[in-house]
């Protein structure tokens, strides 16, 4: 029978703190306990939602990551949260109706604090689009605004589609060419302050509902009841049976279930400073020379920078740690952004590149079948339930489907789904509040932080003292307190999670040179 205080509610539960101690206490109960409901495996966005789901719904559940939370293609991502735009240029309107209603959960009730507004700015500026093709971005924002309205998000939150002067535009995207441009189109969309926060948030509010979130545990031997868990750090062992499992393994979920094929499609994005553009406010839309529907975005990010991205190229073979872009790839997107710049970006510019990669469905006969737009649940005949595709934006009805799914095929006494009322860690109680910014604490603390920001300073004062508000790093805007939080609150294990996960000073790599430092002499401190 499900109790929701079995072993692994134990002395942690009520408590969102994952730390080192509580890993091993965890593995522990694990290996010599009882069966769980569930066991999730990968720590991602999708396994991290769909443990939070199961637990809030009364199941006793596992999740063990191979790596670190949000090690794989969540960390890689745009860092939008999505109204669905995009889908109904290809008709898909369930599709694009599920992601505005689920931008709308995160924005209003579940994760506020970490999703702002992000106006998207798309330049009317002569050569720049096909004839035609303006009036065609027009009408689909209108229609986004639609679904908007549709979907229950107020237009205070996600303002109207407008068209802005020449003078509006340039002072939302300084770095734009000013020769020939008559104006912008401006909408707005949300953007998480950084998605591997996003994953981490998730995990905590699963372990407040007694998960046992397991890092560095890799699962194998997978089957429909269970499998062997390997303690990464120890290189020990032992087997967990469990009633459901579900793989959220995202590309690797073809390694945990060989009747899944995948066949990945790399992203690239690229880093430069915010400067390098002129410290824009909006994101810079910039359509690909030749294609009516593919554009190049320019994204504005936290630690001042500007992410540009995005690419789509077959990935075939093994899948990689940590997938690597190309030379062709940093070319095309420096090349096609620069059509809309005053002031080319060359190569001397780009501080990091990274890639993702998104998960296509090999049918086996060289073509692929797309789940980046519509996520998949599927039952292996060894009774596995893989979810699979979607986006971060979608995690939540990923999650729901997935457990629903377990629930249906394995009898599991689960109450009904209610994570869309269910505000994550750092959230505030109330729907529709933001975190109100306090005295004393900074912007960049409480945006990564919400609720939480005055708790960082406190860990970080008790455990540091003075000076515990001070950057990690001269010109890094993260705090030696954020850096200590991250290892004693949010499951961090060495300096390469604080640096790549907790927080994301590893997006360009002189920085994590110039911060390791001080973050391994912190770590060292709480030992
Ligand atoms: C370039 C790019 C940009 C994107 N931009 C956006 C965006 O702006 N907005 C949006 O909504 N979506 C976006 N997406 C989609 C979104 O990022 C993905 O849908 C989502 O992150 C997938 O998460 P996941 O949890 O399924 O997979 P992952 O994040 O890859 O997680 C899988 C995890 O499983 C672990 N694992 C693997 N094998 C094992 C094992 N045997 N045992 C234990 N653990 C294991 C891995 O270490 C990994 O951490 C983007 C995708 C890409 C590729």
């Amino acid at each position: 029978m499900t109790t929701t205080a079995g072993p692994f509610a134990g002395p942690f539960a009520g408590t969102s703190r994952l730390t080192a101690r509580r890993r091993e206490s965890e593995l522990d109960a694990l290996a010599s306990g009882p069966a769980v409901d569930l066991l999730v495996i990968g720590g991602g966005v999708t396994g991290a939602g769909v443990a939070l789901d199961a637990a809030a719904r009364g199941l006793t559940v596992a999740l063990v990551e191979a790596r670190d939370l949000a090690f794989g293609t969540s960390r890689w991502s745009s860092k939008l949260v999505h109204g669905g735009l995009r889908y109904l240029a290809s008709g898909r309107i369930g599709v694009a109706r599920e992601s505005a209603v689920e931008r709308g959960v995160l924005m209003t009730r579940t994760a506020p604090h970490l999703v702002r507004p992000l106006p998207q700015l798309v330049p009317l500026l002569d050569g720049l689009m096909k004839p035609g093709q303006a009036a065609l971005v027009r009408a689909g924002f209108h229609a986004g605004d639609a679904l908007r309205l549709s979907a229950g998000t107020p237009g205070r939150l996600l303002p109207r589609v407008r068209r802005v002067g020449a003078d509006r535009a340039r002072a939302l995207v300084p770095g734009l060419r000013g020769a020939g441009l008559s104006g912008a189109l401006v909408a707005h969309d949300g953007q998480l302050v950084d998605d591997a926060r996003l994953v981490v948030a998730l995990a905590r509010t699963a372990a407040q509902y007694g998960v046992s979130v397991l890092t560095r545990v890799r699962a194998e031997q997978v089957t429909g009841t269970g499998a062997r868990l390997t303690d990464t750090l120890t290189g020990e062992s032992f087997p967990l049976t469990a009633r459901a499992v579900v793989n959220a393994t995202g590309v690797w979920a073809g390694e945990v279930d060989p009747s899944i094929r995948l066949r990945p499609s790399r992203g690239t994005h690229l880093v430069v400073d915010a400067a390098a553009l002129g410290r824009p406010a909006a994101a810079l839309t910039v359509p690909v020379p030749g294609s009516t529907s593919r554009f190049v975005f320019a994204l504005p990010q936290q630690l001042g920078r500007v992410a540009i991205g995005l690419t789509d190229e077959d990935a075939p073979g093994p899948i990689p740690d940590e997938p690597q872009p190309t030379e062709a790839e940093l070319d095309f997107l420096l090349d096609t952004v620069n059509t809309a710049l005053e002031t080319a970006l060359t190569r001397a510019d780009v501080r990091g590149a990274h890639a993702g990669l998104r998960p296509l469905i090999d049918t086996g006969d060289g073509a692929t079948a797309d789940l980046s737009r519509q996520h998949a649940v599927l039952e292996s005949p060894n009774g596995v339930i893989t979810v699979v595709g979607g986006k971060l934006t979608t995690y939540r009805r990923m999650a729901e489907d997935a457990v629903d799914t377990a629930v249906r095929l394995r009898a599991l006494p689960a109450r009904a789904c209610w994570t869309a009322r269910l505000p994550l860690v750092g959230a505030p109680a109330h729907r529709d509040s933001r975190p109100a910014p306090e005295g004393g604490v900074a912007a960049s603390l409480l945006a990564r932080h919400g609720g939480a920001a005055g708790e960082v300073l406190a860990a970080g004062e008790e455990r540091l003292g003075a000076g515990h508000g001070a950057p990690v790093a001269e010109g890094i805007d993260v705090s030696r307190a954020e850096i200590a939080y991250a290892l004693t609150h949010e499951g961090a294990l060495d300096a390469e999670d604080v640096l790549h996960r907790r927080t994301r000073i590893g997006l360009v790599p002189a920085d994590a040179e110039r911060a390791r430092a001080a973050v391994e002499e912190i770590a060292a401190t709480m030992r």
